[in-house]
């Protein structure tokens, strides 16, 4: 599958840095075998080789690198996790959960200090995030998850109310009432990312094959659409695209995201809006959206809620939707009145990877040399770096205490059949859509649609 992507801003500024790379052309052989050229299979590939510079690393990638999610995310570089404390509190305890969010956290100290270290020019810049409330409702899930990670130990440093003044000094939105502040999230420009961490760790010596998809794996054999590839460990990163691998047809299922870029704001347009520190700022709505500032002063904004495709289908006309895309210009007009003043420039989206139990995992059979890492419904930017981080001890073996972190061999149950996972999974969004639109009319929680949320999730 050789497509290339439709009007993403961060794939246009980066055009110069994609290198074509060759495909693979022969059989090979080599002790490790990455499957997916993102975030999770360049920075495993990076951590094995700096516990292990000898390994024979080797990534396949189907298209080039930064060709998924990696290259086309919203940039928020969070230490916030797809699963909340209590959630992680009721399968593994509470010293689990704070042990997690601990790590998470301290994820973003590690991606600054190896882009620092590695002289990574991916526009990182640590402003934290803004989680604003627009009703009721809003304000009573902003003030719960203050609440909740203060009361597992995080105190005010982590997590904390704005007060009216400071939220609208920072970021003047109309109809902010509450919100809360975190400074553990950083923007980046996605794509200077990935293909940074492709050339670095070809520097270490990781070969990167391009243009080859994995069909199926078992263990110690890849087999690709042109060659075969021996490894005695074989990692899978596949995350959106998963489901094109035989016998992983139901391990994720690909949700799909999407983004809308403006032209950048003028000087007396930014003083009026503050946004001087391009904090990341979401709203405490049930359909996710996400926002930041640019480098260049553009505001990137995303949104969730496309229907799931059929059979877990993945196709590049998918990457674009223009009535989910719309919505997103409606959702950002009416967060950002100012943007009705800017042009949308750029419009893409793509697939990101969703496991049955919702929560992302690092999984390693040191038996048959196989591993995996992902399902990051949504949230990989950082908690990548923290997986591969983790699956590198794991491969290792040397017992570090990020391999006793909760999500360590969790592999989740398999999704429904179809047409029970594409109604599942479209009923559940459309239940989140139609909540927001309740909440926002009357300001009560939509306790019905709630709990068959619950009961579905
Ligand atoms: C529009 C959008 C916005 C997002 N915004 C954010 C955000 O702001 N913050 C955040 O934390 N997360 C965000 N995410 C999610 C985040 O980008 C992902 O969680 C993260 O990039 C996952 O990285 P990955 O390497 O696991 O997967 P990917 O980046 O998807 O990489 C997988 C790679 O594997 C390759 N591949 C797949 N199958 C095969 C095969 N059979 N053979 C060979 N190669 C294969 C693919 O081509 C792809 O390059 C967003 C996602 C999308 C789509």
């Amino acid at each position: 599958m050789v497509a290339k992507l439709l009007n993403s801003l961060w794939h246009e500024s980066t055009a110069q840095l994609v290198k074509n790379r060759p495909a693979l052309d022969s059989d090979h052989q080599c002790d490790v075998a990455i499957i997916g050229g993102g975030y999770s299979g360049l920075w495993s590939a990076y951590y094995l080789k700096k516990l292990l510079p000898d390994l024979r690393i080797v990534v396949i990638e189907q298209n080039n690198v930064g060709f998924g999610a990696s290259g086309r995310n919203g940039g928020w570089c969070s230490g916030f996790l797809p699963i909340s404390l209590s959630e992680i509190e009721q399968t593994h305890g509470r010293a689990a959960a704070v042990e997690m969010y601990k790590a998470s956290f301290q994820t973003l100290d590690e991606i600054e200090k190896v882009i620092n270290s590695e002289q990574i020019d991916c526009e990182y810049h640590r402003g934290g995030t803004i989680h604003g409330a627009t009703n009721a409702v809003q304000q009573s899930r902003v003030r719960h998850d203050v609440e909740q990670l203060h009361d597992f130990g995080f105190g005010e440093e982590h997590i904390r109310f704005l007060a009216a003044t400071e939220i609208s000094s920072r970021l003047n939105i109309d109809g902010l009432s509450t919100a809360s502040y975190t400074p553990h999230c950083a923007v980046i420009h996605p794509a200077k990312l990935v293909q940074s961490l492709a050339q670095l760790v070809e520097r270490l010596g990781v070969q990167i094959f391009e243009s080859t998809t994995v069909l199926e794996y078992s263990p110690g054999n890849v087999k690709t659409n042109s060659y075969t590839c021996q490894a005695d460990i074989i990692i899978r990163a596949t995350e959106g695209f998963t489901a094109r691998i035989k016998k992983h047809r139901r391990t994720l299922a690909p949700l799909y995201s999407y983004m809308v870029a403006t032209t950048p704001l003028s000087t007396s347009q930014l003083s009026n809006l503050g946004w001087a520190n391009r904090e990341t700022y979401h709203d405490a709505r049930n359909m996710i959206i996400y926002a930041q500032l640019t480098k260049d002063k553009r505001i990137a904004f995303g949104g969730r809620g496309a229907p799931y495709h059929f059979a877990s289908r993945v196709k590049p006309q998918y990457d674009k939707h223009s009535v989910i895309h719309d919505k997103i210009i409606r959702s950002m007009h009416e967060v950002f009145k100012i943007a009705q003043e800017l042009e949308v420039t750029h419009r893409w989206g793509g697939p990101l990877g969703v496991p049955r139990n919702w929560r992302p995992s690092v999984n390693f059979e040191r038996t048959t040399g196989l591993a995996s890492l992902g399902g990051y419904v949504g949230d990989g930017v950082a908690a990548t770096n923290l997986a591969a981080r983790t699956l590198a001890h794991l491969i290792v073996g040397d017992k570090h205490p990020l391999t006793e972190l909760f999500w360590v061999n969790q592999v989740s149950r398999k999704w429904e059949v179809e047409p029970l996972r594409f109604i599942g999974i479209n009923g559940l969004l459309k239940i989140s859509e139609s909540m927001d639109r309740h909440e926002a009319r009357t300001n009560q929680p939509d306790k019905i649609r709630s709990k068959l949320l619950d009961y579905f999730l």
